[in-house]
C-alpha cells in the first residue's frame, strides 16, 4: 500500500551543516531513506563565497545527483573541506523515488521560484530568503533532457559573467526569459547563474562532463571562471516560443495507431538545434480542432506564424530552430513538446568578440 500521507504532506525544507551520512552511496530511488524531503546542505570549503548547486528539481533527471556523489568521493568531502564552499539544494526527492519529473498532485519544482500560494512556493521562498542573506559565487542548476539534444547551458541574463560561466560548459548556449518561474532565473538576481542540460539522464558522457565542470568551478581562482574561455566562439540562441499540444490529445510517433489524435514524425528529436526549413512536415493531426499550440514569451498565441495545417498535415511556415523536442508523452503533457529558438544577435552578446 502506498503511503498517501507521505506523498501529499507539504514539503518542509531540511537543513544540514554537513554531508548527511551515506549520501555518496545511496541509490537515488532510496534517497528518501536518508533525507525526508527537499534539503539544503551546507558543505564547508577552503574558499568563500560558496557555489550554489541544485539537483533533482526534476525527479527523473539524475545526472546532477550522480555528479555530486562522484564529487563527494573524488574530493573526499566527508572528511575534507571542498576547494570552495558548496550549498547544495536537493529538490524533488519524492518524485526521484518514482523516477518521475514530478508527482501528479504537485507543481513542477522548477516552476515554483517566483512566488505563489502553494506549499512548494513557500519552500522555494524559504530557500531564496536564506540564500539572499549571504554572498554567492555562482549558481548551477543541473538537468537532463528526455529528447535528444546536445549538452548545452542556459542563462537568463546576458551579462558577460553569465555568458562565460555558461560557455565553460558548452559552446551552445540558450538564453531564455520564459518560463520565468525557474530556479536559475531567481538566482540570476543574486549571482551569475546557469542551467546545465546534460543530455539523457544518467548518461555517462553527461555525467563526466558535469563532474569536470563542477570541479573546474570549485577550483578555478576567483574571477577566472567568469572571464572568456580561450575559445570565445559561442552559439547563443534565444528561446522565443513554446510548443504545446492539447491537454488530452493522444500522441503517437512514426507509424501511429489509428486511435491517436496527433501523429508526429519519428525523427522529431533529431530536429533539435537544427534549422528546420519552411514546408517541413512535423506530423499530422487526426482529430478536429486538435493542433499544435505555440505561445510566445508574452503568452500570446503565435501558432499561425509558425505552423499551417494543410490536409491535416502540420507544416512549418518559416524556418525555425527547435529545442527540447521530446517523444516522451508524459513530459509533453507535463511540460511541453518543445521550444522555438532564434540565434541571439551578436551585437547584443555583451562580452562576445
Ligand atoms: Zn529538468
Amino acid at each position: 500500500m502506498e503511503n498517501l500521507n507521505k506523498a501529499t504532506a507539504p514539503p518542509e525544507l531540511n537543513l544540514y551543516n554537513s554531508i548527511p551520512e551515506h549520501l555518496a552511496d545511496i541509490p537515488v530511488e532510496k534517497l528518501d531513506s536518508i533525507l525526508p524531503g527537499p534539503s539544503l546542505i551546507y558543505i564547508e570549503g577552503n574558499v568563500s563565497p560558496p557555489i550554489f548547486i541544485s539537483i533533482l528539481l526534476h525527479g527523473n533527471e539524475i545526472t546532477g545527483f550522480l555528479a555530486i556523489q562522484q564529487l563527494i568521493k573524488e574530493l573526499n568531502l566527508t572528511s575534507r573541506p571542498a576547494p570552495r564552499g558548496i550549498i547544495l539544494f536537493i529538490g524533488n526527492i519524492a518524485a526521484a523515488k518514482k523516477g518521475m519529473r514530478r508527482l501528479e498532485n504537485e507543481p513542477d519544482y522548477n516552476r515554483i521560484w517566483s512566488g505563489g500560494l502553494l506549499p512548494e512556493h513557500r519552500l522555494a521562498g524559504t530557500v531564496l530568503e536564506k540564500l539572499s542573506e549571504e554572498p554567492l559565487y555562482a549558481a548551477i542548476d543541473i538537468h537532463n533532457n528526455t529528447g535528444k539534444n546536445p549538452h548545452y547551458a542556459c542563462i537568463n541574463r546576458t551579462d558577460p559573467s553569465y555568458i562565460h560561466l555558461a560557455r565553460r560548459f558548452s559552446k551552445t548556449i540558450v538564453y531564455f526569459t520564459e518560463p520565468h518561474e525557474v530556479i536559475s532565473m531567481a538566482f540570476s538576481h543574486l549571482c551569475p547563474s546557469v542551467t546545465l542540460e546534460c543530455g539523457f539522464s544518467g548518461d555517462v558522457r553527461g555525467l563526466n562532463h558535469v563532474c569536470n565542470y563542477l570541479l573546474q568551478s570549485l577550483t578555478m581562482p576567483a574571477g577566472e571562471l567568469f572571464s572568456p574561455p580561450s575559445n570565445k566562439l559561442s552559439e547563443i540562441y534565444h528561446t522565443i516560443a513554446k510548443i504545446s499540444v492539447p491537454d488530452n490529445a493522444q500522441l503517437g510517433f512514426g507509424n501511429c495507431r489509428r486511435n491517436v489524435d496527433m501523429c508526429f514524425r519519428n525523427d522529431l528529436e533529431e530536429l533539435n538545434f537544427t534549422t528546420v526549413p519552411t514546408g517541413t512536415k512535423l506530423g499530422v493531426t487526426r482529430a478536429k480542432n486538435c493542433t499544435l499550440q505555440i505561445t510566445d514569451n508574452d503568452n500570446r498565441d503565435v501558432t499561425g506564424n509558425y505552423i499551417i495545417t494543410e490536409n491535416n498535415a502540420l507544416i512549418t511556415r518559416k524556418p525555425l530552430i527547435p529545442s527540447m523536442f521530446t517523444k516522451n508523452r508524459t513530459i509533453i503533457h507535463q511540460d511541453c513538446l518543445g521550444y522555438i529558438m532564434e540565434p541571439y544577435p551578436m551585437d547584443k552578446q555583451t562580452g562576445q568578440r
